[in-house]
């Protein structure tokens, strides 16, 4: 956005576009909140709630990014569907569906009858349902290079393999450090952004700055290609259950099952490591896949994967300036390949000087400092 309008852009990237987590991520568009932000309460889901105008946003540019950006990404917002077993699911959806509703999102209760008539492919256990019409998946293996190569196309410069290893300001400016098999230069930068997923809070060090994020490691499964069989994006009101079915036929399950980061003798987090595979979420994902989707049961695995990603305690983004930092900005937490599209427009407005849409305070890396 900010190449279109003009602007010298520079992406600098250690590792490949697409290496991590936006290329390992289950590529579902969420716009209902998640199970993690109602698994504690409808409390806690009011405040998940406050990120909705971000979601709100993501799913129109989604929906217009094959078209703004001149390239094919595979984007279907055919429906997501949140499901529930019991009464005490029941409740739990129609408070969240009127929370949701209260900020403009299209989301209603179904029963069991209009249940049968879109999504027959549930098993007789699911009694209920939200009902999100604008839902629905996108590729996460070819949306980031797509979006990497409209970059590239609007004027914008990409540098793989090459480390930023210092951040500081000075006369006014950004000076970034950065270090590549080519050896180690300086540039020079009115504004920076740190989207660095699990490497935000570090790069956020090298300036000094608290950008607080909590790693998770996570897995996914796929299983083989079958004829269409799902057309929602399915997730479950009462446990960690997203599954879907690529365009290519493969059924994805996940929900936020988790793997063990590798941790170093210091406890800290090791990121260049591989997160272990947990032979039981592994279980216990399948487990509950095939509670709501029998079908499933015959249908053979083919691949399960780990990655790392970032929330946060109020299950908010981190998004927006960087306080006492004048020109840096971040962008990451929770369900950011959702939300890219949403980061990348409200980045751009601030970085050109203009107020974007949405109101960002409750976004603020400082919001923890100020409660
Ligand atoms: C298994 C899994 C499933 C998920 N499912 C979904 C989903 O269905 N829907 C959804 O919306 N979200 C999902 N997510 C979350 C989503 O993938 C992430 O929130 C999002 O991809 C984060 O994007 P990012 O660009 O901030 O981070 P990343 O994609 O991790 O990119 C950060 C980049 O920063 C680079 N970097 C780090 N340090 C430096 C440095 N010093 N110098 C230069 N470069 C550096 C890294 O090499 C990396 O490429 C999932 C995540 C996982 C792991």
């Amino acid at each position: 956005m900010i190449a279109r309008e003009g602007g010298r852009v520079l992406l600098v990237e250690r590792d490949q576009i697409n290496q991590h987590a936006s290329g390992s991520n289950a590529g579902s568009l969420h716009f209902q909140l998640e199970y993690r932000m109602i698994e504690r309460g409808v409390e806690a889901a009011r405040k998940a709630a406050e990120a909705m105008p971000l979601h709100l946003e993501a799913a129109k540019l989604w929906s217009d990014l094959p078209d703004l950006c001149g390239q094919a990404i595979e984007v279907k917002q055919t429906g997501g569907l949140m499901i529930a077993e019991n009464t005490h699911q029941v409740e739990l959806l129609e408070k969240k569906t009127e929370i949701e509703r209260s900020w403009g999102l299209d989301n209603r209760m179904i029963d069991r009858t209009e249940i049968d008539r879109i999504a027959p492919y549930l098993s007789e256990r699911v009694i209920a349902a939200a009902h999100c019409p604008t839902e629905g998946k996108a590729d996460a293996r070819t949306a980031g290079p797509a979006l990497a190569r409209a970059a590239l196309q609007a004027g914008a410069q990409i540098q793989t393999r090459t480390e930023v290893t210092r951040l500081e300001r000075h006369g006014g400016r950004w000076h970034v450090v950065v270090t590549s098999a080519e050896g180690t230069m300086e540039l020079s930068a009115e504004s920076i952004v740190i989207a660095a997923g699990v490497w935000t809070t570090r790069l956020g060090q090298m300036m000094g700055a608290h950008l607080p994020t909590i790693p998770l490691a996570l897995m996914m499964t796929v299983t083989q290609r079958v004829p269409k069989l799902i057309p929602h994006l399915v997730q479950h009101a009462g446990g960690r259950l997203s599954l879907k079915q690529a365009l290519d036929g493969n059924i994805l399950i996940g929900g936020g099952w988790p793997a063990r980061l590798i941790r170093n003798a210091d406890g800290e987090p090791n990121f260049e490591a591989k997160p272990e595979l947990l032979a039981s979420s592994l279980s216990g994902n399948a487990d509950m896949a095939i509670r709501v989707l029998p079908e499933l049961s015959r249908i053979p695995v083919i691949r399960s994967w780990v990655g790392t990603t970032t929330v946060t305690s109020d299950q908010l983004p981190l998004v927006g300036p960087i306080p006492k930092q004048p020109g840096a900005f971040v962008a990451t937490g929770g369900s950011a390949f959702t939300l890219g599209p949403s980061f990348a427009q409200v980045l751009a407005d601030l970085i050109a000087g203009r107020m974007p849409d949405t109101d960002l305070t409750a976004f603020a890396p400082d919001r923890y400092e100020r409660a």
